[in-house]
Parts: structure tokens; C-alpha cells; sequence
């Protein structure tokens, strides 16, 4: 840098010594100056001009050597040095892009890369395959607009946190084919959406369902016959329990046919909750909700939360905002506030609070039962809603619980949109809360 400087100083300094010594000997010293710094000032823009033209990519261009010394050499070395750098930073980036996209292509999951807008940007083969896209003649449409489903539609519009969650979708090109669909913020503005064949898994999930409501149908009618005969057993036994002859027969069989009563009744219960459970899963949520007067709803399990009590006295309290209704169907919401209830008795100690509410706030409408019972400790409440998951086997079975009572009452608050929130502190109560979005709220 500093040669290059001293060199241009040098050559301008000489220029203007020569000047002087002419106009010295001539006497025209302002008409030699004007000539010199036009002359000066021609070579500096036939410089600029060359450098132009270079730039502009005309490469073959040889650059005379007035231009590859001094300060313009400098110059134009560190342009030439920096262009070669760029040029080999974008092979590089190229070569990557270009691994990433075989990579990608050869995915067995569809990626689509959409914008703010869910424009397309680029999509793999298997997007095509499984989404029916094709990367030549809907690259920059609209995907909203090419995938025909009120899910998907309804899933674009959730708010980003729920983006994370999938969701599954039959393809829009093979119905017989079922999706788990994931769209994935990126960069900012940007989403990836990945599309994954779950058909398999989907299947052996229905033949699970269909196993079990199967087993569960076939079971029923043996087993509500001889519950009936047990039962009948039961009565004939007491009628002869006054003949003196039978009293030793009857007092030997008394017990064990009382046993043989609760256990079938038991059983029944588990059928007829996994019957529930497998029609809330099966059958597609009922379109036409209708506002569900969940008052009056509240009302009349409160009464039967007081009968289920009975002699243990529970303070029983109900607080409803009597107008406040949600669209949906009013016996899923009876089944499961139902058993949110008659859990609470059934938890509570005797002379314990319960206190059910039904009320609204900028969230949404909210059932919440609050009682002040055992509690339950923060390691077991993620895995409360499993199908027969008990903190305590033995007292859940005491009171006559089946275990599959929350498992309902998720799947039903699932169906309208709302879930079920658990606050629990061992010896202090527990609160269970159903949170249902505005767009539930019937205004
Ligand atoms: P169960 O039929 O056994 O009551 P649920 O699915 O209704 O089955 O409840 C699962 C478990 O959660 C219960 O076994 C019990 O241990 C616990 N549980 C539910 N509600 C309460 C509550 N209000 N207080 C304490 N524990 C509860």
C-alpha cells in the first residue's frame, strides 16, 4: 500500500517538476498546467472506465499496465482477489445446496419450503407422491389453495406455538393413504412443511380400536347375564334365608355371591367405558354442535354428587354463570364433567370441600372442580388421562373406579376443541380444569 502510494506521489510529483522546468523556458505556465491536469484527470477516467467495463464482467478485457500499477493496481488486484474469493465461496455454497437437494429428494417424507404466505418455494418428489404437488407447475402458487382439506386449512391458521404439534390428514391424492403432517417455522418467516405416510400405523391403530370394541360388545351380553343370574342367586338365597334348614347354606354362600355381584358389576363398568372411549375415538366429532346449556347440565350432577356422597357429607358447592353456554354435544360434556365430579367425592374424604365453577374469562369458558382431598403428587399428573393408569390401584378400585375415566373425559374435551388442565397438591386438593377456546363460546 505504501509503495503504491510513494509511486503515485513519485509520478504526479515528476509530471509537476516537468511542468515547471517548461514553463520555465516557454513562459506559458498556466496554459502547460491546464494541459497537464487535463491531461492527468483523462488518465484517471480512461482508468475508471477500463475498471468499468472489467467489472461488468467483460473479463477477457487485458487491463493495460497503466491500470495494474500504482493505486489503481492496488485497486484493481483487491477487486481481482475478492471476485475469486466470492467465486469459490459460491461453488462451495452451490456444491452444498446441490448435496442438500439430492439429500432431500431422496426423503421418503414430502418437504415443501413455503413462505410467509405459504407460497411454495421448492418441494421434493415425494411431495408429489404423497401430496399430488408437482415442483413445475405449482412452485409459487398458494398451498392453501391446493390441498383441499378443512383440517389442514385449520391447522395453517393455528397460532405458531401449536404449528409444532401434527396432525393426520388422509393425502389429497390417495385417500387410501393417511398423513401425519408437521409444518415447521423457520428462518424467521419461512415454514417447512413435512408430510410423513402414516398409513401402517394408522392402520394397526384402528384394528387396536376395533379389537377392543369388538371384545367389548361380545363381552357385554354373556356378562350382563350373569350378572342377571348372580343376582337372581342373591335373592333366592335371602328368601331362604328364614327356613332353619337352609340357614347354614346361605350364610356359607352369602359372601362370596356378594363378591361375585361387585366384581361383575365392576366389569361391566370397564366394558361400558371402554365402549364409550372406543366411539370417541372412532366417530368423526358430530359437525352440527349445538350451544349446550352447561348450567343447567351442572345443576343436576351436582345433585347426583350429593346422592353419591350420601352420609359423607361433602360440602357440596356449585358457582355457574347462567347464561354462558359452548357449542357441543351435551352428553360427551355430561360424561365427562360427570366423571370429574364423581371423581372428586370419590377422593375426597368425608366433610371435605368440592367446589364446581362455571365461568368465563378473555381465554374462554372454564369448568373447574376443586375439592380438598389426597392430592395427587407432580410425577404421576402427565400420565392421569392414560387408559387404566391409577395412583392408587387398590383405593381406585375400592371406589368402584375402572380407570378410564380421564382417558374419557381428554377424548371428549379433544372433540370440542378444549382441554384439561391439573393442579394437584399432595394432603392440600386437587383442581381439575376444562378450558374451552372462545370460538367454543356461544355469543
Ligand atoms: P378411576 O376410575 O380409577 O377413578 P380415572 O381415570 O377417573 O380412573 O382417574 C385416574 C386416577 O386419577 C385415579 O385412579 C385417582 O388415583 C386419580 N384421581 C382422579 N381424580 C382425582 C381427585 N379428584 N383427587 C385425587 N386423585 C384423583
Amino acid at each position: 500500500m505504501k509503495s503504491s502510494l510513494l509511486y503515485t506521489f513519485f509520478y504526479i510529483s515528476t509530471t509537476f517538476l516537468l511542468v515547471a522546468l517548461l514553463s520555465t523556458l516557454t513562459g506559458y505556465t498556466l496554459e502547460l498546467l491546464l494541459i497537464t491536469l487535463t491531461l492527468i484527470l483523462s488518465w484517471h477516467l480512461f482508468n475508471l472506465y477500463r475498471l468499468v467495463c472489467w467489472l461488468e464482467k467483460d473479463y477477457n478485457l487485458v487491463l493495460p499496465d497503466s491500470i495494474t500499477v500504482g493505486l489503481w493496481g492496488k485497486a484493481v488486484n483487491k477487486i481481482s482477489s475478492l471476485q475469486k474469493h466470492n467465486r469459490k465461496r459460491k461453488r462451495k455454497l452451490t456444491n452444498l445446496l446441490n448435496r442438500f437437494r439430492t439429500s432431500t429428494q431422496a426423503m421418503p417424507d414430502a418437504t415443501v419450503v413455503l413462505n410467509s404466505r405459504y407460497k411454495i418455494e421448492w418441494l421434493n418428489r415425494a411431495a408429489t407422491r404423497l401430496l399430488g404437488l408437482k415442483a413445475c407447475c405449482d412452485t409459487g402458487k398458494l398451498l392453501p389453495r391446493l390441498i383441499h382439506n378443512p383440517i389442514f386449512h385449520e391447522y395453517l391458521q393455528s397460532p405458531p406455538e401449536t404449528l409444532r404439534d401434527t396432525i393426520e390428514m388422509p393425502s389429497p391424492c390417495n385417500p387410501d393413504k393417511m398423513l401425519q403432517v408437521q409444518l415447521v417455522p423457520y428462518g424467521g418467516n419461512k415454514h417447512l412443511l413435512i408430510a410423513r405416510d402414516v398409513t401402517k400405523l394408522h392402520r394397526l391403530k384402528q384394528i387396536r380400536q376395533d379389537f377392543v370394541a369388538n371384545v367389548s360388545h361380545e363381552l357385554r351380553t354373556p356378562l350382563t347375564v350373569l350378572h342377571g343370574f348372580i343376582e337372581t342367586f342373591q335373592d333366592e338365597f335371602s328368601a331362604q334365608q328364614q327356613s332353619p334348614a337352609c340357614q347354614e347354606l346361605t350364610q356359607e354362600w352369602q359372601q362370596p355371591l356378594e363378591l361375585m355381584v361387585q366384581q361383575s358389576l365392576r366389569m361391566q363398568n370397564i366394558i361400558n367405558d371402554l365402549l364409550v372411549l372406543s366411539r370417541l375415538e372412532s366417530e368423526v366429532p358430530n359437525e352440527q354442535s349445538v350451544p349446550v346449556a352447561v348450567t343447567q347440565l351442572l345443576e343436576n350432577l351436582h345433585l347426583e354428587a350429593i346422592a353419591l356422597s350420601g352420609g359423607q357429607q361433602h360440602q357440596l358447592s356449585l358457582e355457574s354463570v347462567p347464561d354462558l353456554q359452548v357449542y357441543g354435544q351435551a352428553d360427551e360434556l355430561n360424561s365427562a364433567f360427570g366423571n370429574l365430579i364423581f371423581n372428586a367425592v370419590r377422593y375426597t374424604p368425608a366433610q371435605g370441600k368440592i367446589h364446581i365453577r362455571w365461568f368465563w374469562d378473555d381465554d374462554g369458558a372454564h369448568m373447574s372442580v376443586t375439592d380438598s382431598g389426597e392430592g395427587i403428587a407432580s410425577e404421576h399428573l402427565p400420565r392421569l388421562t392414560e387408559r387404566f393408569y391409577r395412583v392408587d390401584v387398590g383405593r381406585s378400585r375400592n371406589q368402584g373406579g375402572t380407570g378410564l375415566g380421564l382417558a374419557i373425559v381428554k377424548h371428549v374435551l379433544n372433540r370440542h376443541c378444549a382441554h384439561l388442565e391439573i393442579q394437584s397438591q399432595v394432603a392440600q386438593g386437587s383442581c381439575f380444569c376444562c378450558n374451552f377456546p372462545v370460538k367454543m363460546i356461544v355469543l
